[in-house]
């Protein structure tokens, strides 16, 4: 028996007989939706389920925003920019609702979870009849049922932080799929909005992940990334029995999975069992995503990271020498408050010492709520920018470099998809540990694991030949 942390089946049902008449009602009409999803991996994977949910409700997805009868914007709101994006998409379908009076627009995700937000959204914009948070999806045929009934619905409750397991879902990427291993996040980091807009941690059993896996792998699938705000502490609720090196144990040998990958790590949870998971699991990629966020020890405390410059280095030292071939990818924020210019230094050195494949880089952006945006000490516009250029042009050095030690080496590659360059068609695809390679090669090999030698670098990415196919 699943206990209180999930959605009862009872509900599940009841949602499901509605999407049953829904789409009995709705299937001969033709109707079509758009989903546009902004964000982290998380949000693209809700929109899978969205999707799953609204072609079982009668939908089909519409090859874009002008042919759709239904336009839904899935939000994140990890950086200010967002919120003004959106603002102006959703005022850029006023007009086609005046040609189109049956368009439904709704917007769910995170920034749905802020507090007021579906309220001004709703006044703003009387063209949006559909608002829901990243905790209901599950209920998405009771609410279009009231959209279709005349309603304006808005259902964004912060009580629902349960997990709804066997929703529909319409997979996008026939080789590559994400798999959720648990929602929310209990760190609060000081910067950070997700852990109010995607409530408390809660892990998936394990079964429930393994099945889903099998059920991915047994449709072709090859390549499966587990997915969690911090993927280290998953089953820390104690609720999944289960650590996260054991569950990597537990799902690395399902049949088929070739590729096994996770993120995000955060590095206060990456312990000596997930590095020997690491090490010793045939299928488990040798990437790690590893947020550092920055290189200073004061302005980590301030961050509330609970790790410090040395600790971080030290998982960077044993991981190399326990997995030789192993690369990092990294976030990091400049300008957070506080952050003085021997500070922001201390992260540019970190950056030069560990030598990252690739670094995710954002000036610090106050979010309403949280620690650090009430802090008096903000760090000026111009100043972030600069940092955030020198930074950039700091890893740029350094992606070469990493890049240039791959020139004679050949691995396998999984083709992602292919480039049209003038008379030479180029495919692309990752090897192992997530390094990019770019080579002449038919398409028909899309999906398809290949061997390719890398013969040069190309600034920011890697060109190489087929040796095999
Ligand atoms: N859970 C992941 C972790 O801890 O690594 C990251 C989730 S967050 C959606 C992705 C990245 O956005 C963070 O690692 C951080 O670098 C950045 N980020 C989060 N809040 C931010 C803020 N207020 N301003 C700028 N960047 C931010
Ligand atoms: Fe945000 Fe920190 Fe949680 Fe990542 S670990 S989602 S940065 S609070």
């Amino acid at each position: 028996m699943k206990e209180n942390r999930y959605i009862a089946e009872r509900e599940l049902d009841r949602q499901k007989e509605i999407a049953k008449a829904l789409y009995a009602e709705l299937v001969d009409r033709d109707l079509t939706f758009f989903v546009e999803t902004f964000g982290c991996q998380m949000n693209v994977r809700d929109s899978e389920t969205i999707k799953g949910e609204l072609i079982e409700i009668g939908y089909s997805e519409a090859e874009s925003k002008d042919e759709a009868d239904l336009i839904l914007f899935n939000t994140c709101c990890v950086r200010d920019h967002a919120e003004k994006r959106l603002m102006g998409n959703i005022g850029a379908l006023k007009d086609l609702k005046d040609r189109k009076p049956g368009l439904i627009v709704g917007i769910c995700g995170c920034m749905m979870q802020q507090e007021g937000m579906a309220k001004k959204l709703l006044k703003r914009f009387p063209h949006v009849s559909l608002i829901f948070g990243t905790n209901v999806l599950y209920r998405l045929p009771e609410m279009l049922q009231s959209v279709l009934n005349g309603e304006r619905v808005a259902v964004t409750d912060r009580a629902e932080d349960a997990i709804a397991e066997g929703l529909p879902q319409m997979r996008d990427n026939p080789r590559s799929a994400f798999v959720n291993i648990m929602y929310g996040c209990d760190n609060f980091c000081s910067y950070c909005i997700v852990p109010y807009v995607r409530g408390r941690e809660r892990s998936r059993s394990p079964k429930d992940i393994r099945d889903e896996i099998v059920s991915l792998t047994g449709s072709g699938i090859t390549e499966i990334t587990l997915l969690g705000q911090n993927v280290n502490s998953y089953g820390n609720d104690g609720a999944a029995g289960m650590t996260f090196a054991e569950l990597l144990r537990y799902v690395s040998d399902v049949p088929g999975l070739k590729r096994l990958r996770f993120m995000s790590s955060h590095p206060k949870d990456l312990n000596e069992d997930v590095m020997q998971a690491i090490a010793q699991l045939p299928n488990v990629c040798h990437h790690v995503h590893l947020p550092v966020q920055s290189g200073n020890d004061e302005i980590l405390k301030h961050m509330n990271r609970r790790y410090t410059r040395e600790r971080y280095l030290s998982i960077i030292r044993r991981l190399r020498e326990l997995v030789p071939d192993i690369e990092f990818t990294t976030d990091i924020i400049v300008g957070f408050p506080g952050e003085t210019e021997e500070a922001f230094r201390d992260t540019m050195s970190l950056i030069d010492e560990v030598g990252f494949a690739a670094a995710f880089t954002f000036a610090y952006s106050p979010r309403q709520g949280t620690v650090a945006a009430k802090r008096e000490d903000q760090i000026p516009e111009p100043v972030k920018k600069r940092r955030l250029r020198e930074l950039n042009e700091l890893q740029a050095r350094k992606t070469v470099e990493n890049n240039e030690k791959y020139i004679g080496f050949n691995g396998e590659v999984l083709v992602e998809g292919c480039d049209d360059r003038g008379d030479e068609t180029m495919l692309y695809g990752k090897y192992q540990n997530f390094k990019m390679v770019y080579f002449p090669g038919d398409p028909d090999l899309l999906n398809r694991y290949v061997t390719v030698r890398v013969l040069k670098t190309n600034k920011n990415s890697l060109m190489g030949e087929m040796i095999d196919a």
